[in-house]
């Protein structure tokens, strides 16, 4: 439990006071870096038809799903359109003409249809599995969401241990 919002960074674990973000200012400041240098690789990635999202990790030191939290919340903006990831099913390397969200077109169909239900459509499956596989917090300046403060990292500090 939080007293006066101190709380574990949920990036390094350190100890700070917290403001608006869930994590400390010396890490939203690193996020902030690596956001500009990832946006600046994807950009100069055009000529070569995009980079995959696997790379892109690598050479920024962003996890997948963060970056893929902000392809899918459009935070990548036009640069988004040379981000290429696999299909979630059939692994084909997908880039912006030949996927559906997550799927290349044919997994998404089959996708859709094993579902039974017509009408539901990706985006909510999506939806909800980023809801199931709790959240990723995005870096700085995302304050809106109100979440419990259960962090998923391992609390090492002892500070709040008692779970
Ligand atoms: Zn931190
Ligand atoms: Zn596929």
């Amino acid at each position: 439990m939080s007293q006066s919002g101190i709380v574990n960074c949920k990036r390094c674990n350190k100890i700070f006071k917290k403001m608006v973000s869930e994590i400390c200012p010396t890490c939203v400041e690193k996020e902030n870096e690596q956001f500009q240098k990832m946006f600046r690789l994807l950009q100069s990635s055009q000529p070569h038809g995009g980079i995959l999202i696997e790379d892109l990790s690598e050479q920024v030191g962003i996890p997948i799903e963060v970056i893929e939290e902000y392809y899918f919340e459009a935070k990548l903006g036009t640069a988004g359109l040379f981000l290429k990831f696999k299909c979630r099913a059939c692994s084909e390397v997908l880039d912006e003409n030949n996927r559906k969200g997550r799927y290349c077109i044919p997994c998404s169909n089959a996708v859709s249809n094993k579902a039974g239900v017509k009408v539901r459509s990706l985006q909510d499956i999506e939806r909800e599995e980023r809801r199931a596989k709790d959240i990723i917090q995005l870096p700085s300046g995302k304050q809106n969401v109100e979440q419990p403060v259960e962090s998923p990292l391992p609390r090492r500090a002892g500070f709040l241990r008692n779970r």
